[in-house]
């Protein structure tokens, strides 16, 4: 099925944690529930890089659960020691990596000449990619959120991006890990905002097709809402991915 057609995207990142043992906690809950997940909704899971082959094992065989990448080189293969490219990442069976998280913009120095050349070679390889945008705390006071969004799309994003092939992560940078999140309507009209930049930037109409997800401490006790929103098409959940029965609930938000 198209990106464009599902009706949430529920993303899991690991980030530098998890181990085998959650990976079989996460095989035997989707043993028993798979059947029951409605296929219009897209799950992808990001654990580290060392877990990516034996969660493909886990997942092939299900249409709508997905595995993704946290990061990728800007590289094609070649002598870069540690690096992960993105064909390597396609080869072991990855759809999905993401690109720009603010940890990675935040203790690696990533900037926007570095996100924009990993988001060209993600595509190049046919990954789908995860692109994070959103504003810190002081971006936040000072009120410059719109601007920072607005910089974001404009610097990194790249030509090659399509709602075919791009989901937009918008993701709060004072939200992620700390408990606090933006109101429902909040996030509704950032994303209303993304969407009317994406159109002047593109031109057309199908950029109204962009999935735009929000992340940042998504939990049990915020999902059901944020998930009901029709203006939020998905949720990045960092800690309470770690929890399967946590991230149960998130997955089968519109059943309980
Ligand atoms: C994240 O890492 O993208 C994230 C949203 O983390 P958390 O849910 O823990 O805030």
């Amino acid at each position: 099925m198209k990106l464009t057609n599902y009706n949430k995207i529920i993303s899991a990142n690991w980030k530098m944690n998890g181990s085998l043992s959650l990976i079989d906690e996460f095989k035997r809950f989707f043993t028993k529930n798979y059947e029951n997940l409605n296929n219009d909704i897209a799950v992808i899971i990001c654990p580290p890089a060392t877990y990516l082959y034996k969660f493909n094992e886990v997942i092939k065989n299900y249409n709508n659960i997905f595995i993704g990448a946290q990061d990728c080189s800007n590289k094609e293969n070649s002598a870069r020691t540690g690096d992960i490219s993105a064909s390597i990442l396609k080869d072991i069976g990855c759809e999905y990596v993401i690109i720009g998280h603010s940890e990675r913009r935040n203790h690696y120095n990533e900037d926007s000449d570095l996100i924009f050349e990993k988001i060209d070679c993600a595509l190049k390889n046919n990954l789908k990619i995860i692109f994070c945008i959103g504003e810190n705390e002081d971006e936040k006071e000072k009120l410059k959120t719109f601007e920072i969004i607005e910089n974001q799309i404009k610097n990194i994003f790249s030509s090659a991006c399509t709602p075919l092939n791009t989901i937009i992560a918008y993701e709060p940078i004072w939200a992620i890990g700390s408990g606090k999140t933006p109101k429902v309507d909040e996030i509704e009209t950032i994303n209303d905002f993304i969407k009317k930049k994406l159109k002047s930037k593109y031109n057309d109409n199908f950029s109204n097709n962009y999935k735009i997800i929000y992340g940042g401490s998504v939990n049990t006790n915020n999902y059901k809402e944020i998930l009901l929103s029709k203006k939020i098409d998905g949720v990045l959940v960092g800690g309470s991915s770690l929890i399967i029965d946590d991230f149960s609930k998130i997955v089968n938000f519109n059943k309980y």
